[in-house]
Order: structure tokens, then sequence, then C-alpha cells
């Protein structure tokens, strides 16, 4: 006969499970099918002042304390089950996608900042910039569409979400030609390889005397994962990136060989400063 009956096995049935096993008590867990609710979809945010809403603070108030305590937990967790539970700690970002969005994220932030959180509301890029005239864009740069949680690696979102506002800006910039996005690169590292491969023979002038030393050193060092942040291949790596992206992968990455010809060239809609983040006020 257990102590303790615990009904549906998802993060909180058996976070509390566990608890009361740690304890001493006797636990059993009933359910046909453990894991399978709301706890597999999560998308494992702990993010309380982005889910703040007016009359909640009470609520907020239990999120921070939460979200306080998490650390440990996690690291109680994964020193018993000996797994990597993916936990990584980082800010929370909530970009403005028109007026209305951004005006509700103003009013947000003031209503988290009298609580103590969510105090800054920064533009995300250069201010100083110079606006680009969208009319003669043809290209439409997207910025770090990737998934920040190990667990959710090789599900599509970030791929859903371009396509959407792809259709999108399609309508409102007919004359858009080219569509790439900035971390991750797909293809990038494939055809860096295939630049480097043949002792640098597919490298312009300037890029081989970017390079420190023979092209086949430098390959060497991208199986490294810290690769991106030796000075020493860095400026490199960035000529061969702004190539691949201006030219290589002209047309749907059809092309995925280095070319000799062609140059940076166009005009880019810079989509950190008119959509997907706020204007600088
Ligand atoms: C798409 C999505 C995204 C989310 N993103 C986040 C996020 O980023 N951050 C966050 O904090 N929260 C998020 N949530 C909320 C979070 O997933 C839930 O609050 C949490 O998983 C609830 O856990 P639970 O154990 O109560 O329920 P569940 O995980 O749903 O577990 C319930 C369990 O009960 C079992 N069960 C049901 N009926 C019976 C029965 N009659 N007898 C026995 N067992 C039964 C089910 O099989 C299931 O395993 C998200 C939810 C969804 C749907």
């Amino acid at each position: 006969m257990p102590d303790v009956l615990v009904i549906g096995g998802g993060v909180i049935g058996l976070g509390v499970a566990w608890r009361c096993a740690q304890r001493g008590l006797k636990v059993t867990v009933v359910d046909p099918a453990p894991g399978s609710g709301a706890s597999s979809a999560a998308a494992g945010m702990l993010a309380p002042a982005t889910e703040l809403h007016y009359g909640e603070q009470a609520l907020l108030q239990l999120n921070l304390d939460s979200a306080r305590r998490y650390p440990q937990f996690a690291a109680e967790l994964v020193a018993a089950s000996g797994q990597d539970i993916g936990y990584r700690r980082s800010g929370a970002l909530v970009a403005a996608w028109d007026d209305a969005d951004l005006a509700n994220l103003r009013d947000l932030q003031a209503f988290g900042s009298s609580l103590g959180v969510a105090t800054e509301l920064p533009p995300l890029l250069d201010t100083r910039a110079a606006e680009l005239d969208l009319e003669r864009a043809d290209t439409a740069v997207f910025y770090s569409i990737s998934n920040c949680q190990p667990g959710l690696a090789g599900v599509n979102l970030g791929t859903a979400l371009v396509k959407q506002v792809v259709e999108a800006l399609r309508l409102d910039l007919p004359q858009l030609r080219r569509f790439v996005t900035l971390s991750p690169i797909p293809g990038l590292r494939a055809w860096v390889e295939h630049a480097l491969a043949a002792d640098g023979a597919g490298l312009r002038t300037q890029e081989r005397e970017l390079l420190p030393a023979a092209p086949a050193r430098v390959l060497a060092r991208l199986s490294d994962h810290e690769w991106d942040v030796d000075e020493a291949i860095r400026p490199a790596l960035l000529a061969l990136c702004a190539r691949y992206l201006t030219t290589a992968v002209e047309g749907r990455a059809a092309d995925r060989q280095p070319q000799q010809s062609g140059q940076v060239r166009g005009n880019v809609v810079d989509l950190g400063r008119s959509r997907l983040c706020h204007r600088g006020s």
C-alpha cells in the first residue's frame, strides 16, 4: 500500500513523486502513457517576466521564486539521473512585429519595470546605421533563427517561422529575390570545406591572403567546436561567408560550388530594423 498515489506522470506528477520518495514515502505513479502530455510539448522556457499579465502580480512572485529555485532542482536532477537535461540560463528576448506589438511591449515593460522585472527595452541594432530604401532592397536577412535548447534540436520551428515571414515579405516587397539566414547558415560549412579543398584552388586572392596557413590546416581547425572564436581564421571565414551569402547560393542554393565571379551587391532588407524588432525611439 503506497503512502502517496500520484495520478499523472508529467513533470508535475513526477516532480511531486520524486520529492515524496526522497523524503522516504512509498510512492506509486499511475499513468497509462507517462510523459505524453503537455510536458512533452512544452518549449521548456522559464520566463516569468514575459509571462507577466495585469492582475497576476502574485503569480509573478511565485514564478520568480520558482525560477530562482530551478537551477538547484535541475542540478539535483542531473546528479540523480546522470543525464544532461539541457538546462541553460539565458536572457529572454521579446520582439515586436509591428507598431501595435511595440505598444504592447512598452506597456508590459512599464508594468514589469514597476515590479522590478523587464526593465530594458533597447533597440536591437545600431540605431546610427543609415535607413535603407526598402523599395530598392533585393535581399532579406534573418538573424539567429535557431533553437537554443538542445532538446529542440531537429524541431523545424525556425524554418516554419521563416517561411511564414518570407511569404509576408514577398507580398510587401515583391522585388526581394534572395532570402538568407545568419546563424545558422545551412550549407555554409560544406561550402567552405569545398572552397578550401584542393589547397584552396577555389579561393579568391583576397580570401587566400586572409588565411594564416595552408587551407588544409584551417579545415582541421574547423573540427574544433571553438573554431568560430579563433581570430587566426575568423577574417578568412567571414570573407568566405559573405561570398557564400551574396553569390554562391543565389537561386535556392542550386549552386553551392565556389564561384570566381560576382560581387557583394544589392541592398539588404535589415529585418531586425524594419520588422522583427523595434526601432530606436
Ligand atoms: C505547446 C506548449 C508549450 C508550452 N511551453 C511551456 C514553456 O515553455 N514553459 C513552461 O513552463 N510551460 C510550458 N507549457 C506548459 C507546460 O507544458 C505544462 O504546464 C506542464 O507540462 C504541465 O505538466 P503536468 O505534469 O501537470 O501535465 P502533463 O505533462 O500534461 O501530464 C499529465 C499526465 O497525466 C496523464 N493522465 C491524464 N489522464 C489520466 C488519468 N485519468 N489517469 C492517469 N494518468 C492520466 C497523462 O498521460 C499525462 O502524462 C507549454 C505547454 C504546451 C502545450
